[in-house]
């Protein structure tokens, strides 16, 4: 008997049977623009052997004008066709089933070709569309169904029509962007004719037993959204029109509301979907925030969708699925939905991997094979570099032993999973946990190593983390100086007034963490008011008409850097907007530019932007200084001194720019040469 009998139970769709509810999402890896076709294919191989009951490719463009960027993949002749059947027949051979999204970006399209209905630019993009009269429309349609006709060609068992996210079909469906006044613009059921006339078109092109998923804006999260009689009204046009499948999209890419980031709750939107169910009688998948079975199968027990799609935690972990059905649940390395690797290296042109998982997307490239011969190794610190390292190479056969100063795992996660939003790293830590038992990895916790310890190992790999920069202020020693050290891991009190000295990854969560009252992230209700969002059936498009109702700030905190200029430049491409606008709900106060003169117990007093003579006063009751980190590499410097070999790796080997994701994909590269 299976703890997940929703999730695991067959779908029939007719002329297929998917054997599970499991949907891997869409995902711009930025693996196909790579050109290495057999590295496309052993990713989604990859997937289809770890038992996912369907999957659907990244966005493939159906004509140059429609891509997301210029020179984005798509279907376009003989040579593609062939790439993409290279990928389906090692799908198949791995019994899985994989369907290509057409992705037309409209105005996102990022260059100057640009279109959509009417020359109304986004605010995320630097380039206005230019308004498609009739024969461009009945273009954009055709070169669609022929995407969808040629993806049948290459051996793809359906495809996706991608009409949410505020994409080129999403765009004809709302007044803001929609400004026509001929059969495609004015009332809804015009605004809708081209998605429904896409649909009925790619269906015909074709046939009958063939997989067409409809991807649904359930909820725009912009203002002037659809209604969600709209939603109901294209939703039956839609099936209508020949859809297989409702997958649901929540929220345009310019919604200001975050819709996956890990300060999302889970499954914080599958409300959304429950109130299609009954609507239609096609399957409906719900999406976001979904990343543990526990999650997927009560989002299927309680009828919220008869599917659940995931994306991200495939490139955590490829075997979900199987490692589900096996009961080995623990197993299953989690996503954190913190977009370090995935989603922040697409924006960035970079290949996406994970992570918590390095080998996605690389598994062409970073392999991991058995040790020739298994040797004695040596692991210190049991933060993510040393943890990765250490059940890397145990895995590979070697006998590994950790040590670890603290008396538990985990290292700098330790300090972040403390943070108001990000919960996930306590599963991250958890599966590092129970990946040391499984490899056999011998754990020294509570146990300093030094030289003679470690003399009798064949190798030693030091990853003895970081340690706080000393900024050398005046006044540093006084006692109303924290360090983020103090405040997060030893829980140091805090007064009212404080001022946050640096505002890199680590001042903005201390200013997080200092200004939450709560842990929203746990509660639903509170989440959707502080970011202004209401059921879609009360407000279009699901924007409260009162807008964003954040929770009173638990402190007043004013963010500090030397650097003029706004703070969090720095922080994650895709997330780094969403700590600001956290902070700025919360009334933090962000200063660039400043100098720091000296703390007194009134406070701390600054220097401000080109005034250098001058001095003011922030009157504070704690400062907390968070102005970056130093290799620890005391114990380095005695195995060198006793002329012993290591490996530096993490935040010991350089400090900089660190976070866990160099760490952890340092450890794992290592651990795959030793
Ligand atoms: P960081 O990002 O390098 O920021 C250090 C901050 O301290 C900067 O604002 C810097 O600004 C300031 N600073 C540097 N030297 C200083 C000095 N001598 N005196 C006073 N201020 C000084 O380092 P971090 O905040 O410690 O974060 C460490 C790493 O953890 C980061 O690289 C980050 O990637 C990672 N992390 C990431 C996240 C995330 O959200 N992705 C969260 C937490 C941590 P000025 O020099 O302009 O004053
Ligand atoms: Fe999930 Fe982060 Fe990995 Fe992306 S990088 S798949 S968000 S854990």
């Amino acid at each position: 008997m299976t703890d997940y009998p929703h999730l695991l139970k067959p779908l029939d769709l007719g002329h297929v049977t998917l054997p599970n509810r499991v949907l891997m999402g869409s995902m711009h890896t930025n693996l196909e623009e790579t050109g290495d076709w057999d590295r496309v294919a052993a990713f989604y191989a990859r997937r289809a052997a770890g038992g996912v009951g369907l999957m659907v490719t990244g966005g493939m463009a159906p004509n140059r004008e429609g891509g997301v960027f210029p020179g984005a993949s798509g279907l376009f002749g003989a040579a593609d066709i062939a790439n993409h059947r290279s990928v389906t027949e090692r799908i198949h051979a791995e019994g899985g089933r994989i369907a290509m999204q057409i992705l037309h970006a409209g105005r996102y399209a990022y260059g100057k070709d640009c279109v959509s209905a009417s020359a109304v630019k986004s605010p995320i993009s630097p380039f206005v569309p230019r308004a498609l009269d009739a024969a461009g429309i009945e273009k954009q349609i055709a070169d669609i169904a022929t995407a969808a006709a040629r993806a049948r060609e290459a051996g793809y068992d359906g495809v996706e029509v991608m009409g949410s996210e505020g994409y080129f079909l999403n765009q004809f469906l709302v007044t803001h962007v929609n400004k026509r006044e001929d059969e495609w613009g004015g009332s809804y059921e015009n605004r809708m004719r081209l998605p429904v006339e896409v649909v009925r078109r790619v269906r015909q092109a074709v046939g009958a037993d063939f997989i067409v998923i409809y991807r649904i804006s359930l909820i725009d999260l912009v203002p002037e959204g659809q209604s969600w009689a709209e939603v109901l009204q294209l939703a039956r046009a839609i099936e209508a029109a020949g859809a297989s499948i409702l997958n649901t999209g929540i929220g345009w890419h310019e919604a200001r509301v975050p819709t996956i980031a890990t300060s999302v709750p889970r499954r914080a939107f599958a409300w959304v979907t429950k109130k299609l169910m009954g609507e239609v009688s096609i399957p409906i998948v719900t999406s976001n925030r979904i990343n543990t079975p526990e999650v997927a199968e009560a989002v299927l027990a309680e009828g919220c969708a008869d599917m659940v799609s995931m994306a991200r935690p495939f490139l955590a972990d490829p075997d979900f699925v199987a490692k589900a059905a096996a009961g080995q649940r623990a197993r299953i390395a989690p996503c954190i939905a913190c977009n370090q690797a995935c989603l922040d290296h697409t924006f960035q042109g970079r290949t996406a991997t994970c992570l918590v998982n390095p080998q996605a997307c690389f598994e062409t490239e970073l392999l991991l094979e058995p040790a020739p011969q298994a040797r004695r190794i040596a692991v210190v610190g049991a933060g993510p570099a040393g943890l990765s390292a250490a059940i890397t190479a145990a895995r590979r056969g070697h006998r590994v032993t950790l040590f670890e100063r603290e008396s538990e795992i985990g290292g700098q996660l330790n300090m972040a999973r403390v943070i108001p939003g990000k919960e996930e790293f306590n599963g991250l830590v958890d599966w590092f946990r129970t990946m040391l038992d499984e490899t056999g990895v011998e754990q020294q916790l509570g146990r300093a190593a030094g030289v003679q310890e470690l003399g009798g190992f064949d190798e030693v790999v030091l990853a003895t983390g970081v340690r706080p920069r000393d900024p050398g202020i005046a006044g540093q020693d006084g006692g109303n100086v924290l360090s983020y050290v103090d405040v997060l891991k030893h829980g140091a009190e805090v007064g009212p007034r404080v001022a946050v000295i640096g505002a890199g990854g680590i001042g903005f969560d201390v200013a997080e963490f200092l200004t939450e009252t709560g842990h929203p992230t746990e509660d639903l209700a509170a989440w959707l008011a502080e970011w202004g969002v209401a059921d879609p059936e009360q407000a279009p498009g699901g924007l409260a008409p009162e807008g964003p109702r954040p929770s009173a700030p638990a402190r007043q905190v004013t963010l500090l850097q030397r650097k003029p200029g706004k703070p969090g430049r720095g922080l994650g491409k895709t997330t780094g907007w969403i700590h600001r606008a956290t902070l700025a709900a919360k009334g933090v106060k962000m200063m660039g530019g400043v100098t720091y003169r000296r703390i007194g117990p009134e406070g701390l007093h600054l220097g401000i932007g080109t005034k250098p003579d001058a001095t003011e006063l922030l009157a504070v009751d704690t400062v907390v200084l968070c102005a970056g980190q130093e290799p620890e590499r005391g114990l380095a410097e005695a195995l060198e001194a006793a002329g012993i070999g290591h490996h530096l790796i993490g935040g010991a080997e350089r400090a900089a720019e660190l976070d866990a994701r160099r760490a952890i994909d340092q450890g794992v590269r290592l651990a795959a040469r030793l």
